[in-house]
């Protein structure tokens, strides 16, 4: 190797886009694939060729690429995300903040949640709008990945936030992020599955509730939600394909929960409900 990686396309052309979304993709799929060292062309063709068929194998092409630092251009792509009155951003771009912003400081990593993603993004602008008229005392972000909207209420608030994930690991970089953004023990991050956990029932009843999970456990989440709410406390649902909105909302309105507003980005949908009872 002489400083340079090979670089290996793997092309589908048409003929085998005989599905219906050809009409929608006229440009043949051609997922790259990285390797550090020259492949052995041959071999690869055999597994693709057992895996996708002759006519995908033959159709692969190799190529070169220069040395790059892989890991400083993905960095460098990922511009600081502003969302109303916040903006997340990674530790390269610190000094790029405005100052009237209250930023959130995200390195990528291995939980999800550096704000470029359009539910967390519709997450923060929901956050954002209620905290114009509202200063909710009891909050919980379930489901919290990076610990992106628990920061982000914590450090608008000035309050505590309760955050919440089904993934060990999650939880980590969560307290990680936690102590690097925000002054004092504001932000307490615990392992659950949903509201499986003493520290909900103690800490109930939630006056905001942030959840960006997915529409199906968020379908199953609605009933020990609701029992987790505060008479007319607010819910900010996400990770929902716009499509899912509907039976989102019809499981929520079955536990008195109302639609109040709907954002929608990159296709996904965010929701903000209210409790009505
Ligand atoms: N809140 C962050 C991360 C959202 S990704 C943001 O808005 O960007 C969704 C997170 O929910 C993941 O970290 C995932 O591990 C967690 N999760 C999925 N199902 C869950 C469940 N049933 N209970 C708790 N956490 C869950």
């Amino acid at each position: 190797m002489d400083h340079r990686d090979t670089y290996f396309h793997l092309f589908r052309f048409p003929p085998l886009l005989t599905s219906p979304c050809n009409d929608l993709h006229p440009h043949p799929f051609h997922p790259p694939s990285h390797f550090a060292d020259a492949p052995d062309q041959t071999s690869i063709r055999d597994l693709v060729g057992i895996a996708a068929g002759d006519d995908v194998a033959q159709n692969i092409a190799f190529d070169v690429v220069e040395a790059k630092d892989w890991v400083k251009a993905t960095l460098e792509d990922l511009v600081p995300v502003p969302a109303g009155r916040f903006v997340v951003h990674g530790s390269h771009d610190r000094a790029r903040v405005p100052p009237n912003k209250l930023a959130i400081e995200i390195e990528a990593a291995l939980a999800f949640g550096t704000g470029h993603h359009g539910t967390t993004r519709g997450c923060l602008l929901l956050l954002d709008h209620v905290l114009k008229a509202w200063r909710p005392r009891r909050v919980l972000d379930l489901g919290t990945g990076t610990g992106v909207l628990a920061i982000a209420a914590a450090k608008a608030l000035h309050s505590a936030v309760l955050a919440s994930d089904i993934d060990p690991l999650s939880v980590k970089v969560a307290q990680e992020n936690a102590r690097l953004n925000v002054s004092g023990p504001l932000v307490q991050a615990i392992p659950a599955t949903g509201f499986s956990a003493p520290q909900f029932g103690q800490r109930r009843p939630f006056d905001l509730v942030l959840a960006n999970i997915l529409a199906n456990p968020l379908r199953q989440l609605a009933g020990p939600m609701s029992r987790h709410l505060a008479p007319s406390a607010l819910v900010i649902l996400s990770g929902l394909l716009t499509p899912q909105v509907t039976g989102v909302i019809a499981a929520y309105r079955a536990r008195g929960l109302v639609p109040l507003r709907h954002v929608k980005i990159d296709g996904w949908s965010s929701l903000l409900l209210r409790h009505t009872r």
